[in-house]
């Protein structure tokens, strides 16, 4: 961190800052550049918060040359983190794909587009059980007995499952039941909710908020990160914008930035960003092109009656076209998409025989 006074600095304000950062373990550097004072920390001491300057004072900016998120900065931990899922990898170059409702309505609708998918290779189902509604009188999940769905599909299929937690008093029941626990949009930064599922063993897909920046969004990855679990993805599932023609804005961008700030997997989510089904593929395929570690895609076997997101819901047939272009793709990419060859095989003659 470097202190840039003001030019009205006093040598008495000068004096005192100097006090501050030696109480802090540092010895003050005072030079001058552009005809500023400039004062600079050496030495080796603890992580320095800017607050602590930013009130005192002769004190104008405080140039941090370290980022806040220090668990997830690609500069403290330069290898990729991989996460292992049951059969599935997320990060470290393959592309994941995680599919399925968005929420499980009933256990035959979720038995019919899991196997469907399941039929397609992929290794992990989505599917929330509590559901964060914009009002209360929609549809709120099925709670525990959805939770229960989702492990007797995954008993069934071998699928692993990734579900969303709302509340810091639900973590542990379902962390019981899921394999990677969703924080969703609008809890992203629900510090409560972070440190609580920091807290915990499984592995963490921490939505983006809708409007918050790429700073923000490593911080809160961060309260997971230094509360112990060091599994965590980040999704980029849509911005809010002024232009409401689709239901946010994918910022593409923020893929391959992430991949240069952060060791953290970087998921796409099409599917909340755009709002439109026949939009998701394209979305899907810009996100890997940019450098995704995987996707996450809704997906229902009859769209027109599911009770949540039905409009941005894929049918199955449509995956298996996706996953045929997502192989190509990432073939070109030289990298792997990880998916079961059977299902890939599958995909390949359901899209054969539709054409
Ligand atoms: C979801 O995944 O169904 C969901 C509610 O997502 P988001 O938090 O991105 O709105
Ligand atoms: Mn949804």
């Amino acid at each position: 961190m470097i202190l840039v006074l003001k030019a009205s600095a006093t040598a008495r304000e000068i004096a005192a800052i100097c006090d501050r950062i030696r109480s802090l373990g540092f010895a003050p550097a005072v030079g001058s550049a552009a005809e500023r004072v400039v004062v600079s920390f050496v030495g080796a001491g603890p992580a320095i918060e800017p607050d602590l300057f930013s009130a005192l004072p002769g004190v104008d900016k405080i140039l941090p040359l370290r980022p806040a998120y220090r668990l997830a900065s690609r500069a403290a931990h330069p290898a990729d983190t991989v996460i292992r899922v049951g059969d599935a990898t997320i990060g470290g170059g393959n592309v994941a794909f995680m599919a399925g409702p968005c929420s499980v309505e009933n256990r035959a609708q979720t038995l019919e587009v899991a196997d469907a998918l399941a039929g397609l290779g992929v290794k992990i189902l989505r599917g929330g059980a509590f559901k964060p509604r914009t009002s209360p009188y929609s549809f709120q999940g099925l709670h525990e007995s959805g939770l229960e769905i989702l492990a007797a599909v995954r008993e069934r299929t071998g699928m692993a499952i990734i579900t969303e937690v709302l509340a810091v008093a639900d973590v542990p029941l379902v962390a019981a039941y899921a394999d990677i626990l969703q924080i969703g949009t609008r809890n992203m930064q629900n510090y409560p909710l972070l440190a609580a599922v920091g807290a915990q063993a499984r592995p963490v897909l921490l939505k983006r908020g809708m409007s918050a920046t790429v700073e923000e969004w490593l911080l809160a990855a961060e309260y997971i990160l230094s509360q112990g679990n060091g599994n965590v993805m980040l999704c980029e599932r849509g911005i809010r914008s002024f232009d409401k023609a689709t239901r946010g804005v994918f910022d593409v961008s923020a893929i391959p930035l992430l991949k240069k700030l952060t060791h953290l997997p970087v998921i796409g989510d099409p599917s909340h960003a755009t709002g439109h089904w026949d939009l998701v593929a394209p979305v899907a395929k810009a996100a890997v092109a940019a450098g995704a570690d995987g996707l996450i895609i809704e997906v229902h076997a009859h769209p027109d009656q599911a009770l949540s997101d039905g409009a941005q819901s894929l049918r199955p047939a449509r995956v298996a076209a996706l996953l045929t272009d997502l192989r190509r793709l990432t073939a070109a990419l030289d990298r792997g998409l990880d998916v079961r060859d059977m299902g890939l095989r599958l995909a390949e003659r359901s899209v054969a025989s539709a054409a």
